[in-house]
């Protein structure tokens, strides 16, 4: 976020600024309220309602598309609320604001033999960001969802009412609010579990997988012995090449497996290194990346992982941190920066489909072959195995995601959306779902045709009763909900 001005607005801290989606291809400029407690998210709420504009939540705003991004009224940014307020070290369970974000959970519970039952490929996110988008790790189809590690969390209404919410209490609106996208209310206090841990290491295999089919298998053959399991997907070739990748298969260490815990447990030992081959700065990498931000450079990068897999699916299994292993996508810092930093020409969305078991092969292997046909190859495709959640609005299902990154430009833009328009249909048609923190493209119409109607009349009655006047109303809100929920 670029900043203008900073005052104070009725005592909360704000500024105007341009607020971008972490993809950059979607963002608008707002006023940014940022609150430090619940009092004054209770104002802003009510400043938004005496200034006549709506209001959409942001926390640390890695949601790739327009999830926390309002081009019709203020973001209410709650990333200073950002304090752990207590730490059980027998039970690991943690209660802590809104704004603390996964990497704070994870160094304050580590040296304690504790890991974060869920985190998402990037160590950035805010707990509340994480908790409105129902985040999974790599873990899912073991663990499922953060939800599913949520004990319980106070959430302020736009009426002005704080609720606390659990599985016992108010329980309606903790299936609702978790996975709801801060449409119904704003998390002021969060109670997680998290895992006990005897090594700071996870031991990690690669298996290089000649196709969708083969990687498929590994995971249905290994998915009740393995901690973790995703797959990278080479795009570019099709035939019998179609989906081939490399699949990186972690485990926990048991008791004793590590000899020294007091050593892997330290921060220190979790750090990711500055320089690549000790020389070169990680920082800078994404410059080079750019050079390679073209359809002929990526399938040659794409290609090169793919050999560089098939080597490493050679060797023994390994040991690597739990932040090396599970924040990969942090190692190259800004790396979305290789995807254009003018805002005119630059970014990516990503697109997520959420496929049942039964048909996923077939979906998946037309998607790419639609990709293909019309010359907008994802640059990146990460596969993974979920399960069924009961939060009402999730997008988990028994069965596989392919998360695929595509490059925007304004000359691939209505071709891409055109492209994505058309994917989704095949994807509803096999009862597959989507994810708003990573959609940037399904409109309301489609929302009705892949979530439940029950939860969905369910979810409408609830957003009428939390928030009557809807100020909860950013851009997600109107491009993929507003539609079915005022028809609900
Ligand atoms: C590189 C990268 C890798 C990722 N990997 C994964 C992954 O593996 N798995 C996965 O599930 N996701 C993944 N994500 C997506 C990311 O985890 C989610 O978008 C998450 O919601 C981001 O949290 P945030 O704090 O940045 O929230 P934002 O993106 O700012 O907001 C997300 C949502 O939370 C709402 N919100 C914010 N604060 C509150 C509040 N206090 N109360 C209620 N609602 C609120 C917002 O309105 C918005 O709808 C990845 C993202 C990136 C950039």
């Amino acid at each position: 976020m670029q900043n203008f001005a900073v005052r104070q607005r009725g005592d909360v801290a704000s500024s105007f600024e341009y607020v971008e989606g972490w993809g950059m291809a979607i963002g608008a400029h707002a006023r940014v309220l940022r609150p430090r407690s619940t009092e004054e998210i209770l104002r802003a709420f009510e400043l938004a309602r005496r200034d006549g504009v709506s209001l959409a939540l942001r926390g640390g705003g890695n949601s790739y598309g327009d999830a926390s991004v309002n081009e019709r009224g203020y973001v209410l940014d709650i990333s200073r609320m950002d304090r752990v307020l207590a730490f059980d070290r027998e039970s690991g369970v943690v209660v802590a604001e809104p704004g603390v974000t996964i990497e704070k959970l994870w160094k304050t519970i580590l040296p304690h033999g504790f890991w974060p039952r869920v985190v998402s490929g990037t160590m950035f996110p805010t707990l509340a960001g994480a908790l409105a988008a129902n985040i999974h790790g790599k873990n899912n189809f073991a663990v499922g969802t953060i939800g599913d590690a949520c004990r319980e969390f106070d959430i302020v209404l736009p009426t002005g009412e704080l609720r606390t919410c659990s599985r016992e209490r108010n329980a309606d609106l903790f299936h609702a609010a978790i996975g709801g996208f801060g449409l119904l209310g704003c998390f002021s206090r969060i109670v997680l579990e998290t895992k006990h841990i005897y090594s700071g290491n996870v031991r990690v295999r690669g298996i290089s997988t000649r196709n969708l089919r083969e990687m498929m298998q590994y995971f249905e053959a290994n998915k009740t012995r393995a901690d973790y399991l995703v797959g990278w997907i080479d795009c570019f070739p099709g035939g019998d090449d179609s989906g081939r990748g490399l699949i990186h298969d972690a485990e926990y260490l048991k008791p004793g497996e590590d000899a020294h815990p007091e050593d892997t447990l330290r921060i220190a030992h979790q750090e990711l290194p500055a320089n690549i081959m000790g020389l070169f700065p990680k920082s800078q990498v994404w410059r080079i990346l750019s050079l390679f931000n073209t359809d002929l450079g990526m399938r040659s990068i794409n290609a090169a992982k793919y050999v560089a897999g098939m080597l490493e699916g050679l060797g023994e299994p390994y040991l690597q941190s739990h932040a090396g292993f599970s924040f990969l996508l942090d190692y190259v810092p800004n790396w979305k920066w290789a995807y254009g930093r003018q805002r005119v020409d630059r970014g990516l969305i990503q697109y997520q489909p959420f496929v049942p078991d039964a048909v996923a092969h077939e979906v998946h292997t037309e998607l790419l072959a639609r990709c293909r046909k019309v010359g907008q190859v994802p640059y990146l495709g990460v596969f993974k195995r979920h399960r069924p959640d009961p939060f009402w609005l999730t997008h988990a299902v028994d069965g596989w995601s392919f998360a695929l990154d595509f490059k925007v430009t304004p000359t691939r833009r209505a071709q891409l959306w055109k492209l994505c328009d058309e994917l989704t249909e095949v994807v509803i048609a096999a009862g597959g779902r989507f994810y708003f923190a990573k959609d940037a493209v399904v409109a309301a119409e489609d929302t009705a045709r892949f979530l439940p109607h029950d939860k969905l009349a369910a979810f409408a009655k609830l957003k009428r009763a939390c928030d009557p006047e809807t100020l909860l109303d950013g851009n997600l809100y109107r491009r993929a909900f507003r539609d079915w929920l005022v028809a609900s």
